[in-house]
């Protein structure tokens, strides 16, 4: 019998969720008979909204909307950031928890997929009010996260900070001190070393893998950045370590380039005092709209879904996209790309070093027992070594694109669980 559409699907709330409809739709050919199952991908497992009412600063309450959305949970409790953004929607928390049950699959995590999301801009806010935001928001969701039921993390937006605040606001509601809830906290309250960089270091190690197979040398190639912020800054850092040459980054206030190379190091201190890259004085100030067609050979979205689309993908000048940030090629440009012989490293894996480093994270909260950095990056580097190869593998073998090979590996997987385990009742 043929499923009905969801009916909260209407006009408006379209955008990355059918991005992500479009992606399953291609890879559903290469299921074989756990295409048979393939409508389970296409449906969250559960959605939350909640009101968050704070008190501001002036006296005044005011209302946010929150979200936090189960994906899936087949192959381990629900696992995925908490975004804060003025422009997060349904939607897009939707599309945002369907990746992470593709990426934490596609790399081998015991996890599904949730994300969350508050619709805010928390630049207008102060502290002290974001402090409110965040407690209230974990209580409004507290009945579904646990550190056996669904693990947050940072996302845009959110940090450390938040995620003290979260996990301090769960263990005080259940009455004993509970690490396990939240990832990508402080070092000192349960953080793991070596979380702050993971996902641009990931970024980084499947960028490089995806060089060598094409015979591209690291060491003097030029990259662009779009985004600033937890990853692109952490990317940045990284390939310009290994000899890469940063010649362009943009973020929220603007875009930056210059062909000399710009250092990653001295940059994050002048955002640091000015609050963002605009006005870089050792680099020429460009459109925000020429940053990704920038010449280049790696370039590293790291912002926001959806920046390269049809509109732009024919003038994209790279040889890999490595993509920093969730969603950030349409399915239409994908098929430019295809076309153009670009290699697009697919979110999934490009930036599952985030994820893969808060799976330690939550292992070592879980052992009372904490490795050191150096043995954080290597588990890191060879884990996703090897999950770019599995996928690197299938894309050869099928002759697919990485991005349709990654959703192979992992909707395998994911379908494999849901036949093994049966519905219920
Ligand atoms: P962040 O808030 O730390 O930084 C976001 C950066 O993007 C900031 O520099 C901001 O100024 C910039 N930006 C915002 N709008 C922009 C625009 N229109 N043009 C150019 N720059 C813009 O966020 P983050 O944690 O670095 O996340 C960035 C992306 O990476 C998101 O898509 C997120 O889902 C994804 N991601 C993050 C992690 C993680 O561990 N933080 C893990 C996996 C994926």
């Amino acid at each position: 019998m043929k499923s009905e559409p969801l009916s909260y699907l209407c006009s408006d709330n379209i955008g990355p969720w059918e991005i992500y409809l479009a992606q399953v739709d291609r890879v559903t050919p290469y299921l074989g008979k756990l295409a048979f199952w393939v409508e389970d991908l296409k449906r969250p497992k559960r959605i939350l909204v909640v009101d968050v009412p704070i008190q501001m600063d002036d006296g005044s309450v005011a209302h946010f909307e929150g979200y936090r959305v189960h994906h899936n949970t087949f192959r381990g409790p629900a696992k995925g950031g908490i975004r804060y953004h003025q422009d997060v929607t349904l939607s897009e928390v939707m599309a945002l928890s369907a990746w992470m049950t593709i990426k934490n699959a596609a790399v081998g995590l015991p996890y599904g997929g949730g994300k969350g999301g508050i619709r805010v801009d928390p630049r207008k806010l102060s502290p002290g009010e974001i402090e409110r935001l965040t407690r209230r928001y974990t209580s409004e969701i507290g009945i579904i996260i646990g550190p056996d039921k669904d693990i947050p993390a940072p996302d845009m937006g959110t940090g450390a900070r938040e995620m003290a605040w979260m996990m301090d606001t769960y263990s005080m509601n259940v009455g004993r001190t509970a690490p396990g809830v939240v990832t990508g906290k402080p070092i000192s309250v349960g953080g793991s070393l070596g979380r702050q960089d993971a996902t641009g270091r990931g970024v980084f190690v499947t960028a490089a893998a995806a060089a060598e197979k094409i015979g591209l040398p690291v060491e003097g190639s030029r990259v662009v950045v779009q985004g600033f912020g937890n990853v692109g800054n952490a990317a940045a850092r990284i390939f310009h370590d290994h000899g890469a040459k940063i010649v362009a980054v943009s973020d929220v206030t603007g875009a930056v380039r210059n062909d000399a190379g710009i250092d990653p190091y001295d940059l994050t201190q002048y955002v640091r005092q000015m609050g963002g890259v605009k006005g870089y004085p050792k680099a020429e100030a460009i459109p925000a709209a020429d940053l990704l067609t920038t010449p280049c050979e790696f370039l590293v979205p790291a912002a926001l879904e959806k920046q390269i689309t049809e509109a732009n993908a024919w003038k994209v000048q790279c040889k890999i996209i490595a993509e920093g940030a969730n969603g950030p090629t349409t399915p239409a440009a994908d098929d430019i790309f295809n076309e153009r012989g670009i290699l697009v490293i697919p979110d999934v894996i490009a930036n599952a070093g985030g994820v893969t480093v808060s799976y330690f994270e939550w292992v070592q909260d879980f052992n009372s027992f904490f490795w050191t950095e150096d043995e954080i990056n290597a588990k890191l580097e060879r884990l996703m070594r090897q999950s770019f190869e599995a996928v690197w593998q299938v894309a050869q073998d099928k002759k697919v694109s990485l991005r349709t090979a990654a959703y192979i590996v992992a909707a395998t997987r994911v379908l494999e669980a849901r036949s093994l385990l049966g519905l219920y009742p």
